[in-house]
This record gives structure tokens, C-alpha cells and sequence, in this order.
């Protein structure tokens, strides 16, 4: 890489943050961290910023903004409070790059001030695209950003496109590990409990992606994270379940041929890609080897028992709003599912009935989201109570 990246961290104390951190480290030539961001983990964003010493950083929270001030200003570090400031932060001049770590709607908004101010994206943060896909996109051309996947399914059909953005893409292919209840039925889902849920065979993860790659909404928001990225219909992403999550994901083009990016699962490689593009930077992450994995397997994802994919796909389908209902009900009742007030399957029923309640908005702008978001907060909050 020609010159060093500086790169704002947003979301730095969660999984992908910290990961984000490490792969920074082993590559001091490459890359800078200028800024991070943590809602509330005060004690470890004081010790990442002692350690890879940004020139600022922002705590969400601002009743912990004395406790950084006091850890960090002797350090020369600036410190700010409140998520109007990580909104104001990625427009900084020495900021080159921001990567979109934290969870949730909140993203939404630093994302929209990143792009305005030309920085480009390593996206993580997947409910972006989700709740506003097409207004952050138009924006990004409009102010020639480029936004860089990080979610391992699309870095996979990212790089599987690179040398190939000539060509169209027939279909993609997610994939999809299934999670930990797999091939259960819908009355073994109807007592789980959060720490089952919590147990995903290949990844490990924040809680919120934990819990939606249990219910299987974790797909449905990557298809259409997909459709915003890639610039796919519906028809042409297609999910299939592969419960080694060895093959990341793939692309069909028009001649039928299907590329497809493998490796073992390790968020650390789409992350580098991601913060490197277009340099493949070394790494020591430990190598696949075909011979311990003499079987791949790849399966229907069962709709009817984990409803959370169709609706996502339903909600893609009418566009609009809808996908920014479904994101907003779905963070409370995966937070309710999460606090044991809501059992798993009540997830799905509390999208369902927020996607029926909430008024559609067909062409939404800014203060539209905004609005949905609120609203379907409201009503799928009111639903929580009726199941306690
Ligand atoms: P996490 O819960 O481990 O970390 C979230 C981070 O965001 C923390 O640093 C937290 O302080 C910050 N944060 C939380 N709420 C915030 C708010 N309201 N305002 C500002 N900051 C806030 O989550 P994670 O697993 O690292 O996931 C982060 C994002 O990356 C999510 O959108 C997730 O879907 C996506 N993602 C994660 C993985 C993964 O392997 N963890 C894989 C693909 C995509
Ligand atoms: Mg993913």
C-alpha cells in the first residue's frame, strides 16, 4: 500500500473492534488508528487507547466521559462524549477510512457524516444497509465513497468479484451456518434459552449478531445488505445452509461458472481485507486444510420454523420503510430475548406484528427512518409487554 491508512474505529471494544485492533497492530506499516469509539466498556476503551494511542476518542455514554477524560488527557488524547460526537469525529481531515463496528441503528447516522465528509467505508455495521440501503448508497456515489464489506458473506463475493466488476452477476450464493438450532423444530425452539442461543458452533460474536445468526434473521439482514452492495434483485441472491462455514459464500456469473472464497472462519481476514483493499496483506491466521474437512455439506434453510428469514426477505420485497420495521423490532426483541422476558420464537412474532402495525412509507428519506425506527420501537416495545 502506497501510504498509511488512518482509520476510525467505531464500535471499538465489541468483537469486530477488537479484532479490527489486532489486525492493525501486526501491520504498523499500513495502517494508523486516529479515533475509537465505545458506548460504554470505559475501562477497555481506556486500555486500547493507552495502548495503539489515537488522537481521539469518543465515549457514548456520557456519564463515563470523566473517568476517560481523567485515564487519557494525560496521554494528549482527546476525549469526547455522546454519539453526536463519534457523529462529528469521522469527519475529521486525518481520518482516512472509517470502519462501521458498533451494533445496531445507531450506525446509522455517523455512517450518513462519514460518506458526506468523502471518507471511505469498511462496513460492518450491516443494519445500516438494512434500515436506509438506498439512500446511504445513492450517497456514497454521489460523493464517490467506496464502502468495503467486512460481514464475512459479502467480503467473500467481494473478492470473488474483484477482476470481475465487468462482468454481471447471474446470482450469489450466502451462506449460511445454520446456527446453534439447526435442524430443531419449532416446539424444541419454544423453550430455548438465551444460553443456548448464545452458543454458536463456528463464530464467536457480540450478542445481538449471536442471537439473530440463532433465529436465522442474521441471513435475512445479509440478503439485504446484499441486494444494497451488490446492487442485486431479490431473485438473484439465493441463501444456502453449509454448516462447516468453510466457503464464505459464492457468485454464479452469466457463463455459469461459480466462484466461491474459502478459509477457515476468522473475521480478522474479511476485516484486513476490508481496511487493505486492494493489497492482500500478509497474515499468520491459521490455514485451512482440505484434509481435515473430508465433508462440505450444504442444505435448504427451513423457513417455516425460523421465520425471521422470511420476513426478511418479505420485507426486501416491499421495499420502502419495511426493512427499517423489521431491523427496529427486531433489536428490541432480540434485547428482550436477551434480558429473558421474551421466549425465542416471540421474536418473530413481534416483527410480524410490527411490520403489520407500522405505516408504510414507500420512497422514505432521513426523517423518515428516523421515524420508523421510533415508531416501531414504540409498538414493538408495547408487544413485550404482552407476553410478560
Ligand atoms: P459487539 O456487541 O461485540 O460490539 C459492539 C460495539 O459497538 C461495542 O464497541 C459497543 O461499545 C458499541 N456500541 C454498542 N451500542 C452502541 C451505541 N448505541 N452507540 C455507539 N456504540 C455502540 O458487536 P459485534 O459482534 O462486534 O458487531 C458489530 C457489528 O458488526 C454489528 O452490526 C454486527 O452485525 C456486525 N458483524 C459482526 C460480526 C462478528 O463476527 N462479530 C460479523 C459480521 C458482522
Ligand atoms: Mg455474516
Amino acid at each position: 500500500m502506497s501510504k498509511k491508512r488512518h482509520i476510525a474505529i467505531l464500535g471499538s471494544t465489541g468483537s469486530i473492534g477488537t479484532q479490527a485492533i489486532d489486525v492493525i497492530k501486526a501491520h504498523p506499516d499500513e495502517f494508523e488508528v486516529e479515533v475509537l469509539t465505545a458506548n460504554s466498556n470505559a475501562d477497555l476503551l481506556i486500555e486500547q487507547a493507552g495502548d495503539v494511542r489515537p488522537n481521539v476518542v469518543v465515549i457514548c455514554n456520557e456519564d463515563l466521559y470523566d473517568r476517560v477524560f481523567a485515564a487519557l488527557d494525560p496521554l494528549g488524547i482527546k476525549v469526547y462524549a455522546g454519539i453526536k460526537a463519534v457523529a462529528s469525529v469521522v469527519q475529521m481531515d486525518s481520518v482516512d477510512m472509517v470502519l462501521t463496528a458498533m451494533v445496531g441503528y445507531a450506525g446509522l447516522l455517523p455512517t450518513i457524516k462519514a460518506i458526506e465528509a468523502g471518507k471511505h467505508i469498511a462496513l460492518a455495521n450491516k443494519e445500516t444497509l438494512v434500515v436506509a440501503g438506498e439512500l446511504i448508497t445513492r450517497l456514497a456515489q454521489e460523493k464517490g465513497v467506496n464502502i468495503y464489506p467486512v460481514d464475512s458473506e459479502h467480503s467473500a463475493i467481494f473478492q470473488c468479484l474483484v477482476g470481475e466488476f465487468h462482468n454481471p452477476i447471474e446470482k450469489i450464493i450466502l451462506t449460511a451456518s445454520g446456527g446453534p438450532f439447526r435442524g430443531q423444530t419449532r416446539e424444541f425452539l419454544q423453550t430455548v434459552t438465551k444460553a443456548q442461543a448464545l452458543k454458536h458452533p463456528n463464530w464467536s460474536m457480540g450478542a445481538k449478531i449471536t442471537i439473530d445468526s440463532a433465529t436465522l434473521m442474521n441471513k435475512g439482514l445479509e440478503v439485504i445488505e446484499a441486494k444494497w452492495l451488490f446492487g442485486l434483485e431479490p431473485a438473484q441472491i439465493e441463501v444456502v445452509v453449509h454448516p462447516q462455514s468453510i466457503i464464505h459464500s459464492m457468485v454464479q456469473f452469466e457463463d455459469g461458472s461459480i466462484k466461491a472464497q474459502m478459509g477457515l472462519p476468522d473475521m480478522r481476514l474479511p476485516i484486513q481485507f476490508a481496511l487493505g483493499y486492494p493489497s492482500r496483506l500478509k497474515s499468520d491466521f491459521p490455514r485451512f486444510n482440505f484434509i481435515d474437512y473430508p465433508k462440505l455439506t450444504f442444505e435448504q434453510p427451513d423457513l417455516q420454523t425460523f421465520r425471521n428469514l422470511q420476513l426478511a426477505y418479505d420485507a426486501l420485497a416491499k421495499g420502502g420503510n419495511m426493512p427499517c420495521i423489521i431491523n427496529a423490532a427486531n433489536e428490541i426483541a432480540v434485547d428482550a430475548f436477551l434480558h429473558d422476558t421474551i421466549g425465542f420464537l416471540e421474536i418473530s412474532d413481534i416483527i410480524e406484528e410490527c411490520t403489520q402495525k407500522i405505516v408504510y412509507i414507500g420512497r422514505p428519506g432521513y426523517e423518515d427512518y428516523v421515524e420508523t425506527d421510533k415508531e416501531t420501537r414504540r409498538v414493538a416495545k408495547e408487544k413485550v409487554k404482552s407476553f410478560v
